[in-house]
Protein backbone atom coordinates (compact mmCIF):
# COMPACT_ATOMS: atom_id res chain seq x y z
CA UNK A 1 0.00 0.00 0.00
CA UNK A 2 2.99 2.35 0.53
CA UNK A 3 4.29 2.04 -2.77
CA UNK A 4 0.72 2.46 -4.21
CA UNK A 5 0.40 5.93 -1.90
CA UNK A 6 4.23 6.90 -3.25
CA UNK A 7 3.72 6.32 -6.77
CA UNK A 8 0.50 8.47 -6.59
CA UNK A 9 2.13 11.10 -4.66
CA UNK A 10 4.91 10.91 -6.96
CA UNK A 11 2.63 11.98 -9.76
CA UNK A 12 0.50 14.75 -7.99
CA UNK A 13 4.84 16.12 -6.89
CA UNK A 14 5.43 16.04 -10.77
CA UNK A 15 2.87 18.67 -11.75
CA UNK A 16 3.01 20.72 -8.21
CA UNK A 17 6.26 20.53 -6.59
CA UNK A 18 6.50 23.81 -5.68
CA UNK A 19 3.41 23.84 -3.82
CA UNK A 20 4.04 22.31 -0.10
CA UNK A 21 0.96 22.95 1.84
CA UNK A 22 -1.15 21.34 -1.24
CA UNK A 23 0.63 18.73 -1.27
CA UNK A 24 0.21 17.96 2.72
CA UNK A 25 -3.10 18.53 2.05
CA UNK A 26 -3.49 15.73 -0.96
CA UNK A 27 -1.02 13.59 0.73
CA UNK A 28 -3.44 13.17 4.38
CA UNK A 29 -6.30 12.37 1.90
CA UNK A 30 -4.08 9.93 -0.39
CA UNK A 31 -2.84 7.93 2.88
CA UNK A 32 -6.35 7.22 4.18
CA UNK A 33 -8.51 7.34 1.20
CA UNK A 34 -6.46 5.03 -1.27
CA UNK A 35 -6.16 2.01 0.46
CA UNK A 36 -10.18 2.58 0.69
CA UNK A 37 -10.30 2.93 -3.26
CA UNK A 38 -8.30 -0.28 -3.48
CA UNK A 39 -10.88 -2.51 -1.83
CA UNK A 40 -13.61 -0.69 -3.99
CA UNK A 41 -13.91 -1.69 -7.92
CA UNK A 42 -15.95 1.00 -8.70
CA UNK A 43 -13.24 3.09 -7.70
CA UNK A 44 -10.01 1.56 -8.36
CA UNK A 45 -7.99 2.06 -11.79
CA UNK A 46 -10.01 4.96 -12.87
CA UNK A 47 -7.48 8.02 -11.82
CA UNK A 48 -10.56 9.45 -9.79
CA UNK A 49 -8.18 11.16 -6.92
CA UNK A 50 -5.51 12.50 -9.33
CA UNK A 51 -8.45 13.77 -11.28
CA UNK A 52 -9.84 15.60 -8.00
CA UNK A 53 -6.10 16.84 -7.32
CA UNK A 54 -6.20 18.83 -10.24
CA UNK A 55 -8.69 22.08 -10.29
CA UNK A 56 -11.21 22.05 -12.86
CA UNK A 57 -10.34 25.75 -13.75
CA UNK A 58 -7.67 27.90 -11.70
CA UNK A 59 -7.58 31.84 -12.23
CA UNK A 60 -4.95 34.79 -11.60
CA UNK A 61 -5.41 38.34 -11.86
CA UNK A 62 -4.31 41.51 -11.74
CA UNK A 63 -5.89 43.89 -9.30
CA UNK A 64 -4.82 47.55 -9.22
CA UNK A 65 -5.77 50.18 -6.74
CA UNK A 66 -5.19 53.79 -5.55
CA UNK A 67 -4.19 54.13 -1.97
CA UNK A 68 -4.93 56.99 0.38
CA UNK A 69 -1.56 58.05 -0.43
CA UNK A 70 -2.23 58.65 -4.53
CA UNK A 71 -0.36 55.95 -5.20
CA UNK A 72 -0.85 52.95 -7.11
CA UNK A 73 -1.17 49.73 -5.74
CA UNK A 74 -0.71 46.04 -7.53
CA UNK A 75 -1.90 43.02 -6.04
CA UNK A 76 -2.59 39.48 -7.53
CA UNK A 77 -6.03 37.62 -7.33
CA UNK A 78 -6.70 34.00 -7.72
CA UNK A 79 -10.11 31.97 -8.14
CA UNK A 80 -9.18 28.17 -7.55
CA UNK A 81 -12.33 26.66 -9.24
CA UNK A 82 -11.68 23.47 -8.10
CA UNK A 83 -14.66 20.86 -8.05
CA UNK A 84 -18.11 20.80 -9.18
CA UNK A 85 -19.29 17.45 -9.33
CA UNK A 86 -22.20 17.62 -6.80
CA UNK A 87 -23.07 21.72 -7.00
CA UNK A 88 -21.53 25.06 -7.92
CA UNK A 89 -18.02 25.90 -6.51
CA UNK A 90 -18.20 27.09 -3.15
CA UNK A 91 -15.65 28.40 -0.67
CA UNK A 92 -14.13 31.31 0.89
CA UNK A 93 -11.73 34.26 0.17
CA UNK A 94 -8.66 35.07 2.18
CA UNK A 95 -7.09 38.33 2.13
CA UNK A 96 -3.40 37.45 3.87
CA UNK A 97 0.28 38.90 2.46
CA UNK A 98 0.79 34.91 2.60
CA UNK A 99 -1.63 33.94 -0.29
CA UNK A 100 0.16 31.80 -3.13
CA UNK A 101 -1.17 28.92 -5.40
CA UNK A 102 -0.07 26.21 -2.92
CA UNK A 103 -1.95 27.90 0.27
CA UNK A 104 -5.60 29.05 -1.60
CA UNK A 105 -5.22 24.71 -4.08
CA UNK A 106 -4.75 23.20 -0.88
CA UNK A 107 -7.68 25.51 1.09
CA UNK A 108 -9.75 24.53 -2.38
CA UNK A 109 -8.87 20.75 -2.33
CA UNK A 110 -10.13 20.34 1.69
CA UNK A 111 -12.93 22.31 0.72
CA UNK A 112 -14.09 19.88 -1.39
CA UNK A 113 -14.20 17.13 1.05
CA UNK A 114 -15.64 19.22 3.57
CA UNK A 115 -18.71 20.88 1.60
CA UNK A 116 -19.34 17.22 -0.18
CA UNK A 117 -19.64 16.61 4.36
CA UNK A 118 -22.16 19.14 4.86
CA UNK A 119 -24.59 16.81 2.93
CA UNK A 120 -25.62 19.91 0.65
CA UNK A 121 -25.22 20.14 -2.78
CA UNK A 122 -21.95 22.25 -2.76
CA UNK A 123 -18.55 21.95 -4.98
CA UNK A 124 -15.61 23.01 -3.71
CA UNK A 125 -13.49 26.15 -4.73
CA UNK A 126 -11.13 28.77 -3.12
CA UNK A 127 -9.75 32.23 -3.97
CA UNK A 128 -8.48 35.37 -2.36
CA UNK A 129 -5.32 38.00 -2.86
CA UNK A 130 -1.80 38.79 -1.01
CA UNK A 131 -3.37 42.39 0.00
CA UNK A 132 -2.55 42.76 3.57
CA UNK A 133 -5.77 44.27 4.74
CA UNK A 134 -3.72 45.33 7.96
CA UNK A 135 -3.35 48.90 8.76
CA UNK A 136 -5.74 49.90 5.48
CA UNK A 137 -8.47 52.34 5.87
CA UNK A 138 -11.96 51.33 5.12
CA UNK A 139 -11.82 53.75 2.06
CA UNK A 140 -8.54 51.64 0.58
CA UNK A 141 -10.09 48.18 2.13
CA UNK A 142 -13.11 49.42 -0.12
CA UNK A 143 -11.32 50.87 -3.07
CA UNK A 144 -9.45 47.15 -3.06
CA UNK A 145 -12.01 44.68 -2.58
CA UNK A 146 -14.28 47.12 -5.73
CA UNK A 147 -11.07 46.10 -7.87
CA UNK A 148 -10.94 42.96 -6.67
CA UNK A 149 -14.56 42.23 -7.79
CA UNK A 150 -13.94 44.05 -11.17
CA UNK A 151 -12.04 40.79 -12.56
CA UNK A 152 -14.02 38.50 -10.14
CA UNK A 153 -16.96 39.07 -11.28
CA UNK A 154 -16.85 37.20 -14.84
CA UNK A 155 -16.39 34.17 -13.38
CA UNK A 156 -18.79 33.49 -10.29
CA UNK A 157 -22.48 33.40 -9.97
CA UNK A 158 -25.56 32.07 -8.50
CA UNK A 159 -25.33 29.17 -10.09
CA UNK A 160 -21.76 29.00 -10.74
CA UNK A 161 -19.42 29.64 -7.87
CA UNK A 162 -20.39 31.65 -4.80
CA UNK A 163 -17.30 33.06 -2.51
CA UNK A 164 -17.46 33.66 1.15
CA UNK A 165 -15.03 35.09 3.65
CA UNK A 166 -11.96 33.43 5.26
CA UNK A 167 -8.74 35.00 6.87
CA UNK A 168 -8.96 38.90 6.82
CA UNK A 169 -12.49 39.17 4.86
CA UNK A 170 -15.40 39.36 7.09
CA UNK A 171 -18.88 41.14 6.89
CA UNK A 172 -17.04 44.93 5.94
CA UNK A 173 -15.35 43.02 2.79
CA UNK A 174 -18.24 41.09 1.86
CA UNK A 175 -20.57 44.16 1.34
CA UNK A 176 -17.89 45.96 -0.59
CA UNK A 177 -17.38 42.75 -3.06
CA UNK A 178 -21.33 42.13 -2.79
CA UNK A 179 -21.78 46.00 -3.93
CA UNK A 180 -19.13 46.27 -7.11
CA UNK A 181 -20.79 42.53 -8.36
CA UNK A 182 -24.38 43.82 -7.85
CA UNK A 183 -23.40 46.89 -9.93
CA UNK A 184 -21.79 45.39 -12.49
CA UNK A 185 -24.33 42.76 -13.64
CA UNK A 186 -27.53 45.09 -12.39
CA UNK A 187 -28.74 41.56 -10.31
CA UNK A 188 -29.34 40.96 -6.88
CA UNK A 189 -28.54 37.56 -6.25
CA UNK A 190 -26.99 35.33 -3.78
CA UNK A 191 -24.21 35.34 -5.21
CA UNK A 192 -21.61 35.67 -2.48
CA UNK A 193 -22.68 34.58 1.61
CA UNK A 194 -21.83 36.06 4.87
CA UNK A 195 -23.76 38.88 3.54
CA UNK A 196 -25.14 41.40 6.31
CA UNK A 197 -28.37 41.10 8.07
CA UNK A 198 -31.15 43.39 6.24
CA UNK A 199 -29.32 42.42 2.50
CA UNK A 200 -29.64 38.13 2.17
CA UNK A 201 -27.77 37.39 5.34
CA UNK A 202 -28.15 34.00 7.25
CA UNK A 203 -28.22 34.65 11.06
CA UNK A 204 -25.75 32.31 12.91
CA UNK A 205 -23.67 32.24 9.43
CA UNK A 206 -20.90 34.66 10.89
CA UNK A 207 -21.21 32.28 14.50
CA UNK A 208 -21.52 29.19 12.21
CA UNK A 209 -17.87 27.85 11.72
CA UNK A 210 -16.75 28.65 15.53
CA UNK A 211 -20.50 27.16 17.09
CA UNK A 212 -19.86 23.84 14.73
CA UNK A 213 -16.40 23.49 15.82
CA UNK A 214 -18.12 23.46 19.53
CA UNK A 215 -21.07 21.18 18.44
CA UNK A 216 -18.47 18.86 16.52
CA UNK A 217 -16.37 18.27 19.94
CA UNK A 218 -19.26 17.74 21.91
CA UNK A 219 -20.24 14.86 19.51
CA UNK A 220 -17.15 13.66 20.13
CA UNK A 221 -16.95 14.24 23.38
CA UNK A 222 -20.38 12.08 24.01
CA UNK A 223 -19.39 9.08 22.47
CA UNK A 224 -16.67 9.07 25.61
CA UNK A 225 -19.52 10.12 28.17
CA UNK A 226 -18.31 13.23 28.88
CA UNK A 227 -19.12 16.88 27.75
CA UNK A 228 -17.66 20.77 27.71
CA UNK A 229 -19.06 21.24 31.57
CA UNK A 230 -15.95 22.69 34.11
CA UNK A 231 -13.50 21.99 31.23
CA UNK A 232 -10.45 23.94 30.48
CA UNK A 233 -10.01 25.27 26.67
CA UNK A 234 -7.18 26.65 24.96
CA UNK A 235 -8.03 28.59 21.78
CA UNK A 236 -5.59 29.94 19.07
CA UNK A 237 -6.65 32.84 16.96
CA UNK A 238 -8.61 35.90 17.74
CA UNK A 239 -10.76 35.99 14.71
CA UNK A 240 -14.08 35.42 13.57
CA UNK A 241 -13.96 31.27 14.39
CA UNK A 242 -12.00 31.93 17.55
CA UNK A 243 -14.46 34.31 18.76
CA UNK A 244 -17.39 31.99 18.24
CA UNK A 245 -15.93 29.41 19.31
CA UNK A 246 -15.15 30.73 22.26
CA UNK A 247 -18.91 31.92 23.06
CA UNK A 248 -20.28 28.46 22.96
CA UNK A 249 -17.45 26.97 25.10
CA UNK A 250 -18.38 29.81 27.52
CA UNK A 251 -22.47 28.87 26.69
CA UNK A 252 -21.60 25.20 27.48
CA UNK A 253 -19.85 25.78 30.59
CA UNK A 254 -15.85 25.93 30.13
CA UNK A 255 -13.42 27.74 31.34
CA UNK A 256 -11.65 29.43 27.91
CA UNK A 257 -8.14 30.39 28.93
CA UNK A 258 -6.29 31.50 26.08
CA UNK A 259 -6.55 33.49 22.69
CA UNK A 260 -3.56 34.71 19.97
CA UNK A 261 -3.22 36.57 17.01
CA UNK A 262 0.30 36.44 15.10
CA UNK A 263 1.90 37.83 17.32
CA UNK A 264 1.63 35.98 20.38
CA UNK A 265 -1.47 34.69 23.24
CA UNK A 266 -3.06 35.98 25.73
CA UNK A 267 -3.39 33.48 29.07
CA UNK A 268 -6.04 34.45 31.11
CA UNK A 269 -5.70 32.28 34.73
CA UNK A 270 -9.24 33.54 35.38
CA UNK A 271 -10.82 32.81 32.21
CA UNK A 272 -12.22 34.54 29.65
CA UNK A 273 -15.85 35.29 30.69
CA UNK A 274 -18.73 36.46 28.81
CA UNK A 275 -17.61 40.12 29.93
CA UNK A 276 -14.07 39.59 28.39
CA UNK A 277 -14.92 38.06 25.25
CA UNK A 278 -17.68 41.18 24.44
CA UNK A 279 -14.32 43.23 24.83
CA UNK A 280 -12.37 41.03 22.73
CA UNK A 281 -15.29 41.15 19.81
CA UNK A 282 -15.09 45.11 20.26
CA UNK A 283 -11.57 45.41 20.48
CA UNK A 284 -10.69 42.94 17.13
CA UNK A 285 -13.71 43.15 14.85
CA UNK A 286 -14.67 47.56 15.71
CA UNK A 287 -11.24 48.74 17.00
CA UNK A 288 -9.13 46.03 14.80
CA UNK A 289 -6.52 46.43 17.14
CA UNK A 290 -4.01 43.56 18.78
CA UNK A 291 -5.15 40.74 21.28
CA UNK A 292 -1.77 41.74 23.77
CA UNK A 293 -4.14 44.68 24.49
CA UNK A 294 -6.30 42.00 26.49
CA UNK A 295 -3.79 42.66 29.23
CA UNK A 296 -4.11 47.07 29.44
CA UNK A 297 -7.43 45.95 30.39
CA UNK A 298 -7.21 42.93 32.31
CA UNK A 299 -4.28 42.98 33.84
CA UNK A 300 -4.08 39.82 35.89
CA UNK A 301 -3.66 38.00 32.49
CA UNK A 302 -0.41 37.84 30.52
CA UNK A 303 0.58 38.35 27.21
CA UNK A 304 3.31 35.85 25.46
CA UNK A 305 4.94 37.34 22.40
CA UNK A 306 6.04 35.25 19.71
CA UNK A 307 4.57 31.66 20.75
CA UNK A 308 1.43 29.63 20.64
CA UNK A 309 -0.68 28.99 23.31
CA UNK A 310 -0.44 24.92 23.49
CA UNK A 311 2.04 24.98 26.35
CA UNK A 312 -1.23 25.52 28.58
CA UNK A 313 -2.49 22.86 30.24
CA UNK A 314 -6.18 22.07 29.38
CA UNK A 315 -8.52 19.80 28.30
CA UNK A 316 -9.99 20.76 25.28
CA UNK A 317 -7.74 22.29 22.36
CA UNK A 318 -9.65 24.57 19.37
CA UNK A 319 -7.34 25.45 16.97
CA UNK A 320 -8.60 28.32 15.25
CA UNK A 321 -5.85 30.81 13.35
CA UNK A 322 -4.07 29.35 10.86
CA UNK A 323 -2.32 26.32 8.78
CA UNK A 324 0.40 24.47 10.48
CA UNK A 325 0.40 26.41 13.88
CA UNK A 326 0.68 23.24 16.13
CA UNK A 327 3.35 20.69 15.61
CA UNK A 328 4.89 17.69 16.62
CA UNK A 329 5.73 19.03 19.68
CA UNK A 330 3.01 21.18 20.60
CA UNK A 331 0.75 17.77 20.05
CA UNK A 332 3.13 15.98 22.52
CA UNK A 333 2.97 18.71 24.94
CA UNK A 334 -0.95 18.80 24.69
CA UNK A 335 -0.87 14.99 25.40
CA UNK A 336 0.79 15.28 28.29
CA UNK A 337 -0.65 18.13 30.02
CA UNK A 338 -3.86 15.59 29.97
CA UNK A 339 -5.83 17.06 26.93
CA UNK A 340 -8.38 14.40 25.68
CA UNK A 341 -9.64 16.45 22.65
CA UNK A 342 -8.56 18.50 19.52
CA UNK A 343 -11.07 20.03 17.82
CA UNK A 344 -9.56 22.47 14.49
CA UNK A 345 -11.61 25.54 13.63
CA UNK A 346 -9.17 26.35 11.30
CA UNK A 347 -8.05 24.38 8.06
CA UNK A 348 -5.07 22.19 8.78
CA UNK A 349 -3.71 23.70 11.70
CA UNK A 350 -1.89 20.67 12.89
CA UNK A 351 0.91 19.38 11.00
CA UNK A 352 1.22 16.17 9.56
CA UNK A 353 3.43 14.72 12.18
CA UNK A 354 1.11 16.49 14.67
CA UNK A 355 -2.12 14.98 13.85
CA UNK A 356 -0.65 11.33 13.93
CA UNK A 357 1.12 12.39 17.00
CA UNK A 358 -2.55 12.49 18.35
CA UNK A 359 -3.52 9.11 16.86
CA UNK A 360 -0.77 7.46 18.66
CA UNK A 361 -2.10 8.61 21.56
CA UNK A 362 -5.89 7.59 20.60
CA UNK A 363 -7.35 10.67 21.86
CA UNK A 364 -10.27 12.42 20.18
CA UNK A 365 -8.71 14.63 17.42
CA UNK A 366 -11.17 15.75 14.77
CA UNK A 367 -9.92 17.52 11.06
CA UNK A 368 -11.07 20.90 10.22
CA UNK A 369 -12.73 19.92 7.28
CA UNK A 370 -14.97 17.73 9.44
CA UNK A 371 -15.13 20.21 12.42
CA UNK A 372 -15.06 23.60 10.41
CA UNK A 373 -17.78 22.75 8.19
CA UNK A 374 -20.74 24.39 9.93
CA UNK A 375 -19.18 27.81 8.17
CA UNK A 376 -19.67 26.53 4.74
CA UNK A 377 -22.58 24.18 5.89
CA UNK A 378 -24.65 27.82 7.65
CA UNK A 379 -23.19 29.17 3.69
CA UNK A 380 -25.33 26.73 2.62
CA UNK A 381 -28.12 27.29 4.12
CA UNK A 382 -28.15 31.09 3.14
CA UNK A 383 -27.73 30.47 -0.63
CA UNK A 384 -31.34 28.27 0.40
CA UNK A 385 -33.14 31.39 2.21
CA UNK A 386 -31.64 33.73 -1.03
CA UNK A 387 -33.30 31.10 -3.35
CA UNK A 388 -36.56 30.70 -1.35
CA UNK A 389 -36.88 34.44 -0.85
CA UNK A 390 -37.38 33.88 2.98
CA UNK A 391 -35.45 33.79 5.92
CA UNK A 392 -35.25 31.28 8.74
CA UNK A 393 -35.28 32.41 12.97
CA UNK A 394 -31.85 32.34 14.52
CA UNK A 395 -33.09 28.95 16.22
CA UNK A 396 -34.05 27.18 12.98
CA UNK A 397 -31.00 28.05 11.74
CA UNK A 398 -28.99 27.06 14.81
CA UNK A 399 -30.79 24.00 15.32
CA UNK A 400 -29.89 22.85 11.39
CA UNK A 401 -26.30 23.78 12.09
CA UNK A 402 -26.44 21.06 15.25
CA UNK A 403 -28.07 18.73 12.92
CA UNK A 404 -25.63 18.84 10.61
CA UNK A 405 -22.22 19.08 12.17
CA UNK A 406 -24.15 15.30 14.25
CA UNK A 407 -24.57 14.09 10.52
CA UNK A 408 -20.86 14.97 9.41
CA UNK A 409 -19.84 13.02 13.20
CA UNK A 410 -21.98 10.16 12.20
CA UNK A 411 -20.32 9.96 8.80
CA UNK A 412 -16.97 10.09 10.60
CA UNK A 413 -17.94 7.21 12.80
CA UNK A 414 -19.55 4.95 9.79
CA UNK A 415 -16.07 5.09 7.49
CA UNK A 416 -13.58 5.71 10.82
CA UNK A 417 -14.42 3.47 13.32
CA UNK A 418 -11.37 1.25 14.00
CA UNK A 419 -11.02 -2.66 14.77
CA UNK A 420 -10.32 -1.23 18.63
CA UNK A 421 -13.08 0.99 18.43
CA UNK A 422 -11.01 3.85 18.50
CA UNK A 423 -12.57 6.46 15.81
CA UNK A 424 -10.00 7.76 13.04
CA UNK A 425 -12.38 11.01 12.22
CA UNK A 426 -9.09 11.84 9.55
CA UNK A 427 -9.98 8.40 8.15
CA UNK A 428 -14.07 8.89 7.88
CA UNK A 429 -13.79 12.03 7.02
CA UNK A 430 -11.69 11.44 4.04
CA UNK A 431 -13.58 8.70 2.64
CA UNK A 432 -17.10 9.91 3.34
CA UNK A 433 -16.06 13.23 1.77
CA UNK A 434 -14.41 11.52 -1.47
CA UNK A 435 -17.68 8.27 -1.85
CA UNK A 436 -19.97 11.22 -2.97
CA UNK A 437 -17.94 13.35 -4.94
CA UNK A 438 -16.31 10.39 -6.64
CA UNK A 439 -19.69 9.00 -7.11
CA UNK A 440 -20.78 11.96 -8.75
CA UNK A 441 -18.06 12.11 -11.18
CA UNK A 442 -18.68 7.92 -12.34
CA UNK A 443 -22.14 8.74 -13.30
CA UNK A 444 -20.90 12.30 -15.41
CA UNK A 445 -18.55 10.58 -16.89
CA UNK A 446 -14.93 11.07 -18.08
CA UNK A 447 -15.18 15.33 -18.01
P1 LIG B 1 -9.92 36.07 10.74
O1 LIG B 1 -9.21 36.87 9.74
O2 LIG B 1 -11.18 36.56 11.33
O3 LIG B 1 -8.93 35.73 11.96
C1 LIG B 1 -7.74 35.06 11.75
C2 LIG B 1 -7.03 34.90 13.07
O4 LIG B 1 -5.90 34.04 12.90
C3 LIG B 1 -6.48 36.21 13.61
O5 LIG B 1 -6.43 36.18 15.00
C4 LIG B 1 -5.06 36.21 13.02
O6 LIG B 1 -4.13 37.03 13.70
C5 LIG B 1 -4.70 34.76 13.16
N1 LIG B 1 -3.67 34.43 12.17
C6 LIG B 1 -3.76 34.58 10.83
N2 LIG B 1 -2.61 34.23 10.25
C7 LIG B 1 -1.79 33.85 11.25
C8 LIG B 1 -0.47 33.36 11.31
N3 LIG B 1 0.25 33.21 10.19
N4 LIG B 1 0.04 33.03 12.52
C9 LIG B 1 -0.69 33.18 13.65
N5 LIG B 1 -1.96 33.66 13.66
C10 LIG B 1 -2.48 33.97 12.49
O7 LIG B 1 -10.13 34.63 10.05
P2 LIG B 1 -11.13 33.46 10.44
O8 LIG B 1 -11.33 33.42 11.91
O9 LIG B 1 -12.28 33.56 9.55
O10 LIG B 1 -10.30 32.19 9.98
C11 LIG B 1 -9.45 31.45 10.88
C12 LIG B 1 -9.21 30.04 10.32
O11 LIG B 1 -10.47 29.38 10.18
C13 LIG B 1 -8.56 29.97 8.93
O12 LIG B 1 -7.75 28.81 8.87
C14 LIG B 1 -9.75 29.80 8.00
O13 LIG B 1 -9.38 29.20 6.78
C15 LIG B 1 -10.62 28.89 8.85
N6 LIG B 1 -12.03 28.85 8.48
C16 LIG B 1 -12.79 29.99 8.49
C17 LIG B 1 -14.14 29.93 8.17
C18 LIG B 1 -15.03 31.11 8.29
O14 LIG B 1 -16.26 30.92 8.16
N7 LIG B 1 -14.53 32.31 8.52
C19 LIG B 1 -14.74 28.66 7.73
C20 LIG B 1 -13.89 27.51 7.85
C21 LIG B 1 -12.57 27.63 8.18
P3 LIG B 1 -3.57 38.35 13.00
O15 LIG B 1 -4.65 39.37 13.15
O16 LIG B 1 -2.33 38.67 13.76
O17 LIG B 1 -3.27 38.01 11.56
Amino acid sequence: MKEIIEGFMDLVKERNGHEPEFLQAVEEVAETVIPYIVQHDIYHGKNILLRMAEPERAITFRVCWVDDSGEIQVNRGYRIQMNSAIGPYKGGLRFHPTVNMSILKFLAFEQVFKNSLTTLPMGGGKGGSDFDPKGKSDNEIMRFCHAFMSELFRHIGPNTDIPAGDIGVGAREIGFLFGMYKKLRNEFTGVLTGKGMSWGGSLIRPEATGYGTVYFAQNMLEVKGDSFEGKKVVISGSGNVAQFAAEKALQLGAKVLTLSDSSGYIYDEDGIDADKLKYVMHLKNEERGRISEYVNEYPNAKFVKGKTPWEIKCDIALPCATQNELNEEDAQTLIDNGCICISEGANMPSTKEAVHTFHKAKILFAPGKASNAGGVATSGLEMTQNSLRYKWTREEVDNKLKEIMADIHQSCIEYGTEEDGYIDYVKGANIAGFVKVADAMLAQGIV
